[in-house]
C-alpha cells in the first residue's frame, strides 16, 4: 500500500528540485510544461484527499512561473500551506535555495 509520508517526501523532493532548477528566464513553453505537470499531478496524485486539496489550492494560488526564484518561493509557500494543514512547522522560505539547490542533509 502507498505510504502517504514516503510518497509525500519523495514528491516534495521532486517538486522543490524542479522549481530550484527551473530556468531563470523561462520560455512560454517551459512555463506551460511546469503548469501542465502540476495540474496533471494534482489529478493523479495517489492520495485522493491530498489530491483534492491540491487541486483546490492550485485554483486559489496559481503557480508563479516568472523565473526560478519566484517559482521556488511559490512552491515553498504551497508546501507551507500543507504543513500548516497538518500542524507542522512552517519552513523559512528565504532558505529554500539553500535547501533545494545547494542541498543540506535533514
Ligand atoms: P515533508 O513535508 O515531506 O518535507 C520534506 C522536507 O522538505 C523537509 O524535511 C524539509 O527539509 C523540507 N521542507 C519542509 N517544508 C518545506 C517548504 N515549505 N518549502 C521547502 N522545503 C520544505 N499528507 C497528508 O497527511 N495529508 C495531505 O493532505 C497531504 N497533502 C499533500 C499534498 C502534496 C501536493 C504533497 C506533495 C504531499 C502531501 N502530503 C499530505 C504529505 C505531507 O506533505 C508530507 O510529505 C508528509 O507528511 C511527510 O512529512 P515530513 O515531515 O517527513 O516532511
Amino acid at each position: 500500500p502507498v505510504d502517504k509520508d514516503t510518497l509525500g517526501r519523495s514528491t516534495w523532493n521532486l517538486l522543490h528540485t524542479m522549481a530550484a532548477y527551473f530556468p531563470d528566464k523561462p520560455k512560454k513553453e517551459d512555463q506551460k510544461s511546469a503548469e501542465d505537470f502540476l495540474v496533471g499531478l494534482s489529478k493523479t496524485y495517489p492520495c485522493p484527499h491530498c489530491a483534492e486539496d491540491f487541486r483546490e489550492d492550485l485554483k486559489k494560488n496559481p503557480p508563479v512561473l516568472k523565473n526560478r526564484e519566484d517559482f521556488s518561493k511559490w512552491m515553498c509557500e504551497m508546501h507551507n500551506r500543507v504543513n500548516e494543514k497538518l500542524g507542522k512547522d512552517k519552513f523559512d522560505c528565504s532558505r529554500v535555495m539553500e535547501r533545494w539547490y545547494e542541498g543540506w542533509k535533514d
